[in-house]
């Protein structure tokens, strides 16, 4: 079945992955199964089990049958083996890390990326001996100098959250395997239905799936995406007692939300490359960062490696960050809230909430000023959400 969806498109690999009607019941909506625990029919089959000889479900820490549906589609649409759903996008993160790194081990990753996954490496993986170096990675001499023999690992986030800096991903992949590390790509601002890492050499995928995945504000969780069936088993592995397992209830609401992952991220991107033009035309806007922009200093980019440029953008609005704030309090149709990737937009200011907790200088060197805006464009009319933002910045 996998196999013959491959040559279908991606909206129909999106709908129809993962969902096969259920064995026992022919129900055709995925069943949830709501238990922590599964029976054995004999001592021989549990041992089975743990050695791995046998493929059924143990444990739902370790694996669910709703979960692994989910998990199913996920890594079938990123082309990779074997997804590990995760109770959020920062368990994702760190079952990686956990899986694949130790004591002396170095990291180098993106200097923008989402402030909490940069503070987790620097603040607490630190501590277990896990250094990190974070430099611009759209910039391949940056990345080469920050190698050290020690370096196992590259994370790139791309477009990078909140500044939309994009990494080239074949280029930094080249870097990495030249160097015996891996390459880990946070796919969660373009979604597998813009952008697909392990076809351009990234090692690792992962997701905040709080985001687009599932699409509707109302689960956290995140996904892991190997491409080898070795590097899968080994971070399933790592995954089983670091314990960041999905509820299967909130793993089914992922699934749900995921089918329609392709239509609602179109109709957002079409929205957003609209809202991006029309602020670059406005006077009180001071610059507007979009990769469908001609004046995205890296669209040439976009268009190689994704299939659009997805529906988030940043801005500054003439006057930093009081003029920014004000902007900020007087939007109605867009709700001032952090997250990003759902059905309505969203609108939040990184320096004050998403990315305060990085020290200023760190932000500041990393691109993220005082007064930039970040909108996650929904997909309500665009004419409604262009008229909210022109009453917002009193035009
Ligand atoms: C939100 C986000 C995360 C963290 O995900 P949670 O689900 O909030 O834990 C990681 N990376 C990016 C790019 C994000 O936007």
């Amino acid at each position: 079945m996998a196999h013959d969806l491959k040559k279908l498109g991606m909206t129909t690999r999106n709908i129809h992955t993962g969902q096969h009607p259920d064995p026992a019941t022919g129900a055709v909506a995925p069943p949830i199964y709501q238990s922590s625990t599964f029976a054995f029919d004999n001592c021989a089959q549990g041992a089975a089990r743990f050695a791995g000889e046998d493929d059924g479900y143990i444990y739902t820490r370790m694996g669910n049958p709703t979960t692994a549906r989910l998990e199913e589609a996920v890594s079938h649409l990123e082309g990779g083996y074997g997804g590990i759903a995760t109770g959020s996008g920062m368990a994702a993160l760190n079952t990686i890390v956990f899986g694949l790194l130790g004591k002396g081990d170095h990291v180098v990753a993106t200097s923008s990326m989402y402030g909490p996954s940069r503070m987790v490496f620097e603040r607490d993986w630190s501590r277990f001996g896990v250094e990190s170096t974070f430099v611009d990675t759209s910039r391949e001499d940056l990345v080469i100098e920050a190698m050290r023999p020690s370096t196992k690992l590259i994370v790139v986030e791309t477009p990078a959250n909140p500044t939309i800096v994009l990494t080239d991903i074949a280029k930094v992949a080249a870097i990495a395997h030249e160097r015996g590390a891996l390459l880990a790509v946070d796919n969660t601002f373009a979604s597998p239905i813009l952008q697909r890492p392990i076809a351009l050499g990234a090692d690792v995928v992962y997701h905040s799936m709080t985001k687009f995945i599932n699409g509707h504000t109302d689960v956290v969780g995140g996904m892991v995406i190997a491409a080898t069936e070795e590097l899968g088993t080994t971070l399933r592995k790592g995954f089983a007692f670091l314990g960041g397992c999905v509820d299967p209830h909130q793993a089914w609401l992922a699934l749900r939300g995921f089918k329609t992952l392709a239509l609602r991220v179109r109709a957002c991107q079409s929205n957003a490359q609209v809202v991006a033009r029309w602020l670059e035309e406005q006077p009180a806007v001071e610059w507007v960062r979009y990769p469908g922009l001609e004046s995205h200093p890296q669209h040439e980019l976009s268009k190689k490696q994704m299939d659009g440029p997805g529906a988030l953008i940043s801005f500054e609005v003439k006057g930093g960050i009081e003029a920014g704030a004000k902007m900020l309090d007087q939007v109605e149709l867009a709700t001032l809230a952090v997250s990003l990737g759902g059905i309505e937009t969203l609108i939040q200011h990184p320096a004050s909430m998403t990315h305060a907790a990085m020290p200023r200088d760190s932000r500041v060197q990393a691109g993220i000023t005082d007064g930039l805006v970040r909108v996650s464009v929904g997909c309500e009319d665009v004419d409604d959400i262009i008229a909210d933002f022109s009453s917002a910045l009193r035009l």
